[in-house]
């Protein structure tokens, strides 16, 4: 191993791996750096399988490694996402709530949230009155026209995608176009120096790997991380009780039944179920806690679940899988030269589609903040820690948030999951400031926030949560309120003009299967 930090080796070839692989290669390839990236996938351990909805950044990623969008949607049976629909989430057949992707209308001047809550916007729901977003949804239209360039949008989105094929595109274009060197091989053992830093990997059928950084890309098993280091893994099942999924993919009556274009999540007794439209295919899944549920009460549920959307045969002449996890994250992801990415460094229900946006962030960062050598390695590794553990907090109070503003009371699972002792600290503790005020930007502890206030601001109103808003607190009272009035009816206006302009999300998909996005 030298000591420049010049050969990276990544161990997995899932959505993390080579989600890793291309933001490396892409940052690294140009330019006199040296920098070579390696990646060793196991021709025999499958990948997971699932991971089908994305955010915005999504969008940012692909550019930047290359990836065509209209390419994009074609191989990977993608469709346009534009955030959550919440379903029974506040209690059983209450109105259900959206958190889209598109912040509030002028969010960076006026907290219209105040406004909303003083009953300026009359009886409209929260992200009715603040964002047209609510209304292109509503309508299942697409967030923009094949007229509107690749990567830009009328309103903003990412992705609900087949976790396979984005896999084998990302594949194809780390390889060809940014030279990535690919071996398909068992990893069965870790060489060290004497002081701990791994110099290569022992492979089945490849023979040794030798590289100065390696990456944990290996899923669950977590086998240079967990295994060869032996980080653990710190469990957060007393704030999130999900441990497993029952995960199946569901055919189309027909070619042409609408793409839905947000995840929709529908709480169930014990837990949730996902359905996400792509082209081809649906991918539903129910989230569970086996404490709660067993597998075949899941499976009951999640067949009732089908036919109320339509599937008069449920899970009839489907095959559902069964996956397990135990929810959290690990100790550190940065240990001597080895970062764990992907499942490897953790995972959480994916309740609001967090997993793939931690491996861009986590991939970025490493790139971004890659030590010359191991002399820099310490500080990198210690403010790797330091930000991921922070994002996986937020991460866990942001989707404990769902559950601690439910009033649902019909099973113990609801009622144990408003019990005190499940929620994090710091999440009650903003619970009670934001009973007096609403949340705003001065909430966010980093402008690359991954659930920023505006966030917080559509789960807390969708549900329900009141904040009291005093006149005195407007600042500038007048002028505030005079600008909150022009963002709310600018929303009116555009969800006006958006109903009418864009194309539902299923006719943009069949129109990018043979057209291009406009040329920017
Ligand atoms: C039920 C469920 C639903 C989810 N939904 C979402 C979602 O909607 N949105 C989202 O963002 N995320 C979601 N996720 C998370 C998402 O699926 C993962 O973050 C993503 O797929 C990355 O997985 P991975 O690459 O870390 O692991 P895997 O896909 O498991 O890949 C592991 C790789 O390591 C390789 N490997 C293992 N051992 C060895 C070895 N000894 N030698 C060589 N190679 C080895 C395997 O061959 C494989 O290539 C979901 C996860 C689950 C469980």
């Amino acid at each position: 191993m030298s000591e420049r930090i010049q050969h990276i080796v990544i161990v997995g070839g899932g959505s993390a791996g080579w989600l890793t692989a291309n933001i490396l290669a892409a940052r690294f390839r140009s330019g006199s750096t040296g920098i070579t990236t390696t990646l060793v996938e196991s021709p025999n351990v499958p990948t997971v399988g699932v991971g089908e909805g994305t955010w915005p950044s999504m969008r940012t990623t692909l550019k930047n490694i290359g990836i065509d969008e209209a390419d994009f949607i074609r191989q990977c049976d993608a469709s346009m996402k534009q955030g959550t629909w919440f379903k029974d989430w506040i209690n059983l057949g209450d109105k259900p709530y959206y958190h889209p992707f598109s912040l509030p209308e002028g969010f960076d001047t006026v907290n219209l949230a105040e406004h909303w809550l003083n009953g300026e916007a009359g009886n409209l729901s929260f992200a009715q009155a603040v964002t047209p977003q609510y209304a292109v949804c509503e309508q299942g239209r697409a967030p923009k026209q094949i007229g509107v360039p690749g990567y830009a949008y009328t309103v903003n989105y990412g992705y609900h995608l087949d976790a396979g094929k984005f896999a084998a595109l990302l594949t194809e274009n780390a390889v060809s176009k940014l030279d990535v060197t690919h071996i398909q091989a068992d990893v069965v053992g870790v060489f060290c120096d004497t002081d701990g830093y791994i110099t290569a990997l022992k492979t089945e059928q490849a023979g040794d790997i030798e590289g100065d950084l390696f990456i944990d890309c290996t899923g669950f098993k977590s086998m240079l991380l967990g295994e060869h280091y032996g980080v653990s893994l710190k469990s957060q099942r007393q704030y999130l009780f999900n441990n497993a999924a029952l995960a199946v993919q569901v055919p189309y009556d027909n070619d042409d039944a609408p793409i839905a274009t947000t995840t929709h999540s529908t709480a169930q007794r014990s837990g949730w179920v996902w359905d996400i439209g792509l082209q081809r295919r649906r991918g539903v899944g129910h989230v569970f806690s086996t404490d709660y549920q067993s597998a075949v009460e899941t499976e009951e549920t999640l067949d009732q679940y089908l036919k109320s959307t339509g599937r008069t045969t449920g899970l009839d002449g489907l095959s559902p899988r069964l996956l397990s996890f135990e929810p959290g994250y690990r100790e550190s992801f940065w240990v001597k030269n080895c970062v764990g990415v992907g499942l490897s460094a953790g995972f959480i229900e994916p309740l609001e589609a967090s997993a793939l946006v931690l491996i861009e962030l986590s991939a970025s960062a490493i790139a971004e903040q890659l030590p010359h050598d191991r002399a820099s390695m310490g500080v990198v590794t210690k403010r790797f820690n330091r930000e991921f553990s922070s994002r996986w907090e937020q991460i866990i109070d942001f989707l404990k948030l769902h559950y601690a503003l439910s009033q649902r009371a019909d099973s113990q699972y609801w009622q144990d999951n408003r019990d005190a002792e499940s929620i994090p600290e710091t999440l009650a503790e903003n619970l009670l400031l934001w009973r007096s005020r609403a949340p705003w930007y001065y909430d966010d502890r980093r402008s690359d926030e991954m659930f920023p206030s505006a966030s917080y601001q559509y789960v807390l109103y969708g549900m329900g949560f009141e904040s009291m808003v005093t006149s005195t607190q407007l600042r500038d009272e007048e002028r505030q309120r005079e600008a909150a009035i022009r963002y709310f009816a600018e929303a009116k206006t555009k969800a006006r003009r958006y109903s009418q302009h864009l194309p539902p999300n299923r006719f943009l998909m069949n129109q990018v299967l043979d057209k291009d996005f406009a040329a920017i």
